[in-house]
């Protein structure tokens, strides 16, 4: 993940003159790392949460979407890292295309490397290939530490999404049923689906 050929995996599994999602070029430098999270209305409802590292979106789907309760536990399977450019994606990728369906920018924004700021420094990849991952979500809907663990339960995909608790923990929140609409346009899943246009 986060390597020089990881989007080999993402743009084999699409055909770039039928579906609008981008097929992905360089990073820019000189400036703080993004978040994304995509709502994704496909075979399922899921959530995509996405952390640029090294030039790309490192990727996992978050099935119930990311909680403010530092009491919950999400589970986040790793999928593949997607170019820099999907952060700003939002529309309908055609059904007979890979993970056809609606997608929605639900939140974004900038993040903080915590393992960074600590005794033992740590950037995103090592802290990615050891499995713990702390960072600083600068988002509109979610704000604060956000730790992410891989387990060793089922497989090396597995990993869990826990708030961190701070002063954004909030266990009467739940942005994910309170706040759907896309942080971007403002439209809710369904409209985009009806639109049938990606927006800008
Ligand atoms: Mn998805």
């Amino acid at each position: 993940m986060g390597t020089k050929n990881s989007l080999k995996k993402y743009r084999s599994k699409r055909n770039f003159t039928t579906t609008g999602e981008p097929a992905g070029r360089k990073e820019g430098k000189g400036r703080q790392p993004i978040f994304v999270i995509h709502k994704h209305d496909a075979s399922s409802l899921h959530y995509d949460f996405r952390l640029e590292i090294d030039g790309v979106l490192v990727s996992w789907t978050v099935p119930k979407g990311p909680s403010t309760d530092p009491r919950e536990k999400r589970l986040a399977i790793m999928t593949e890292d997607h170019p820099l450019e999907y952060a700003d994606f939002e529309g309908v990728i055609p059904e007979n295309e890979y993970g056809g369906g609606t997608v929605l920018i639900w939140d974004r924004g900038n993040y903080r490397n915590l393992m960074n700021e600590g005794d033992e420094r740590r950037s995103m990849s090592q802290a990615l290939d050891q499995g713990l991952l702390t960072v600083w979500l600068e988002g509109q809907k979610l704000r604060g530490g956000y730790a992410l663990t891989r387990t060793t339960y089922r497989s090396k995909k597995d990993w869990l999404l826990i708030k961190m608790k701070d002063e954004e923990a909030d266990a009467r929140r739940n942005p994910v049923s309170t706040q759907p609409k896309s942080v971007k346009t403002e439209r809710t899943i369904k409209e985009i689906a009806t639109e049938k246009i990606s927006a800008d």
